[in-house]
């Protein structure tokens, strides 16, 4: 083990530092001397603490960087930084290298400056993506203030052409033609579906070259960009179909109409008035939609119905999102067959209610009693004490510093931090919602009662509704592929294979 010692004085004087630059060497080379480490290197300097720039402390970082020790030896850890900030880069450099800094006088970790350096790690990268948040932010609106979309993502909408220097759209002729006859077929009374269809038909493609949908085409119908205003805010797709909010921007120069505001509103009008007329899409419903995932990847199994009658369910996982590629190659599961096969199964079990509701009454007893003796509730204390004290850490550095810079290698620290704090968080709200849980099934054991006294009579003549609660109250869960099903919830395996138990004993739903 090869050793380099620090030792430093402020340049203030020796004596208020209290241990002067003989003391230190002395400690120090005691130190090395117990650990039988070789003394490479003694240097000593007059400087201050809170300077980075310092001539034996650069000669020191030469020998780290060169990787001629392996560790650094000083008296106390304020010898080598008085400010944390630099006591992180410094500490990075060595960790870097390989080298080891050793305290003669104290445990690196337990001392003064040892965890404001802790602190400031945590601090330091937070403030950073603060900054580099914030940054963003005022460089979208500068943008929008002088009438600019900040980004162009993509190809761009339909119609147009986005010209990335000057960050607006300008019409494409051809497209515009196709926009502004869809327009007319929705005022002419055709829905999204037809228009698509026709489109395909006469081989017109879309941007990407590819078939129309009905939703492409309701997008675009929806959108009043065509008419020459566009709205920048929209961040989520869940908010399309809604109205701009007040925080949004209206841009009037960035896309040029291509359409007439008549003919837009024409549109929406005749729009409205079809939505009226097929309400609800009745013939479309989905019941196993949030109680199903795929059984191959896990993403939520939805309904989609393929050539206007035949209802699917599909994996989402087949489709890509904006944030990743598809993860997912199951096929479309016929949703009769899986609605029959699950079904058929929860009402094999709901022909059996007293024994249903045994099984549930168990079950919430063994939960309630995890509630009440208090293993739940205590968890959840050490955790929220946990997280005040990241918020206490964090206060205590806003104090402690004002901080001119971060420094790009505390963002590795920061990054730790931060993802030490967010799993406690994502850990405790997991235990809240299992404590809800936990109470409603409770109140779960009661509406799951009154459904059975209502719908075992007939359970061939169950409606959606009926069934989504029967699934809701039975904490139904089902894993799907075109193979085979998988179903869970209060129909535990001795409930079912208790069919025949039940049978012969001829119990009914009093
Ligand atoms: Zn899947």
């Amino acid at each position: 083990m090869k050793a380099a010692i620090y030792c430093r004085v402020s340049t203030e004087g020796q004596e208020q530092d209290g241990t002067s630059l003989q003391t230190q060497l002395e400690a120090c080379r005691k130190y090395c001397e117990t650990r039988r480490y070789e003394v490479g290197y003694e240097l000593s300097e007059a400087w201050s603490g809170l300077s980075l720039e310092r001539p034996k402390l650069n000669e020191l970082r030469d020998m780290v960087r060169s990787d001629q020790i392996d560790t650094v030896v000083v008296y106390s850890l304020d010898r080598f930084s008085r400010d944390p900030v630099h006591g992180v880069i410094l500490m990075q450099e060595l960790e870097k290298h390989g080298v080891t800094l050793e305290a003669a006088t104290e445990t690196v970790d337990n001392s003064e400056v040892g965890k404001l350096v802790f602190y400031i790690k945590g601090y330091a990268a937070k403030l950073d993506a603060e900054r580099r948040r914030d940054a963003t932010g005022r460089g979208k609106q500068a943008m929008l203030k002088s009438g600019k979309l900040p980004q162009g993502t993509g190809i761009g909408i339909y119609g147009y052409q986005w010209i990335k220097e000057y960050k607006k759209r300008i019409p494409l002729e051809r497209e515009a033609r196709v926009v502004k006859r869809m327009f007319e077929m929705v005022v002419n009374g055709n829905g999204c579906f037809k228009i698509a269809r026709t489109l395909n038909e006469e081989g017109v493609p879309t941007k990407s070259g590819k078939k129309w949908e009905a939703r492409t085409v309701s997008r675009i119908v929806r959108n009043p960009a065509y008419m020459g205003i566009t709205y920048f805010g929209q961040t989520s797709g869940k908010n399309r179909e809604k109205k701009p909010q007040e925080s949004w921007y209206v841009l009037p120069d960035v896309t040029p109409a291509v359409i007439s505001k008549e003919l837009f509103e024409r549109a929406q009008a005749a729009l409205a008035k079809s939505k009226e007329l097929h309400p609800g899409k009745a013939k479309h419903e989905y019941p196993l939609t949030g109680f199903a995932v795929c059984g191959y990847c896990g993403s939520p199994l939805v309904g989609s119905c393929l050539r206007g009658d035949y209802r699917y369910y599909h994996c989402r996982g087949t489709h890509p999102t904006a944030s990743r590629q598809k993860i997912c190659d199951a096929r479309y599961i016929r949703a009769e067959w899986l609605e029959g096969v699950v079904w058929e199964k929860v009402k094999s079990v709901l022909c059996y209610p007293e024994l249903l509701m045994g099984e549930i009454s168990k079950q919430n007893e063994v939960e309630q009693a995890w509630v009440s003796d208090g293993t739940i509730d205590q968890e959840i204390k050490a955790l929220n004490r946990k997280l005040k004290q990241y918020a206490g850490q964090e206060r205590r550095l806003m104090q402690a510093f004002k901080l001119g810079f971060t420094p790009d290698v505390v963002m590795d620290e920061m990054n730790q931090t931060k993802k030490e704090k967010e799993s406690d968080q994502v850990r405790l709200a997991s235990l809240i919602q299992t404590k809800e849980n936990i109470a409603k099934m409770g109140d779960y054991e009661g509406k799951l009662k009154e459904l059975c006294a209502r719908i075992v009579p007939d359970l061939d003549n169950c409606t959606n509704q009926d069934k989504k609660d029967a699934y809701t109250y039975m904490d139904l869960s089902v894993t799907a592929t075109p193979e085979g099903v998988d179903i869970k919830g209060y129909l535990k395996p001795d409930v079912i294979q208790a069919d025949s138990y039940v049978l012969t004993t001829g119990q009914t739903w009093a």
